[in-house]
């Protein structure tokens, strides 16, 4: 034998917390009319208790059908004042866990019933299967209720292609990187690049690849081509003591005299003329360019506009 109440609390396990004054059915729907117990509440702005009553107020919300007939809760609910002089929030409205939440006018389980309806079949056919099952929705809150959820967790696929790569925290796999090291080595031709391709296992068309390298085309990107040193660096380096340049500064004038070495007579004159000033030549100011600055160079494959039009030095040097 099970008592009443206990049928009850096993039917409405979310009116636990609520006072039940009366149930009774009305056009063929299941009335609850409830109110929430007198006990401390706390303020959802600054979570101080209080259970001073500024007023109430009903709200209706629609529960999962019972027996076949659909329940329309009649909730009584309090306004309390904050006693929190310093909280900015002068009155809050209590909400009942698990039953409420703000602006709701349905409990969380006729939510659950509607998001699954929504989710299964949405529109027109939404609303019939919902008719069926005692929610009256329009369209339109059915669609509500889909972009209201949370997206679904990603999941980490077992077999990747060979074409998949993930933009996402800049990781590559299969195939890309070696088009990637092919183009920094200077190798652009996508015909080209996609038989490579191919004999590494890729099964995609060539389109895939020249639509890949497009946006470099457009760039211009050098992946891996340092940036020429400027006349004015070079021509720093040359009339500057060389005990004064740093390590790399060293090295890439190094590099330069190698490809151009018409600049080192010149270079160690100047030098010398602009670390001795008393001893420069009549006519040679401090500000003067070296007789062979990297632009006046006879062989135009030695300036660094050379350089920036192949991305590496001159091999003609
Ligand atoms: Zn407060």
């Amino acid at each position: 034998m099970i008592r009443c109440d206990e049928l009850v609390d096993d039917l409405f396990p979310h009116l636990s917390e609520l006072l039940v004054e009366r149930v009774f059915v009305k056009c063929g729907t299941v009335h609850v009319v409830a109110r929430t117990r007198d006990a401390e509440v706390a303020c959802p702005g600054c979570a101080v208790v209080s259970n001073r009553v500024h007023s109430t107020y009903g709200r209706r919300l629609a529960d999962a059908p019972v027996g076949d007939r659909p329940v329309l809760i009649e909730l009584t609910v309090r306004r309390l004042y904050c006693k929190n002089v310093r909280c900015p929030r002068r009155t809050f409205t209590e909400q009942v866990e698990g039953l409420t939440v703000r602006y709701g006018r349905r409990t969380p389980a006729a939510r659950r019933v509607l998001e699954a309806v929504a989710v299964a079949l949405g529109g027109r056919a939404g609303i019939r299967l919902a008719a069926v099952l005692h929610t009256r929705v329009s369209r339109t809150t059915l669609e509500r209720v889909v972009m209201a959820l949370p997206d679904p967790d990603w999941t980490v696929p077992k077999v990747l292609g060979v074409d998949d790569f993930a933009t996402r925290r800049g990781q590559h796999y299969g195939t890309k990187p070696h088009l990637d090291k092919r183009w920094a080595e200077g190798h652009t031709n996508a015909i080209h690049l996609h038989a490579e391709l191919q004999e590494l296992g890729y099964r995609g068309s060539d389109q895939t690849i020249s639509d890949y390298l497009r946006p470099r085309r457009r760039r211009r990107i050098r992946v891996a081509a340092p940036a020429p040193p400027g006349v004015r660096q070079v021509t720093g380096w040359m009339t500057r003591n060389p005990e004064h340049l740093s390590d790399d500064e060293r090295r890439k004038l190094t590099s330069v005299l190698a490809h151009c070495p018409e600049l080192t007579a010149p270079m160690s004159t100047s030098a010398h003329s602009l670390r001795s000033p008393q001893h420069a030549p009549a006519g040679t100011s401090k500000t003067e360019s070296p007789p062979c600055a990297p632009r006046m160079c006879p062989d135009s494959a030695h300036s660094p506009l050379a350089w920036r039009r192949t991305g590496t030095p001159s091999s003609r040097a």
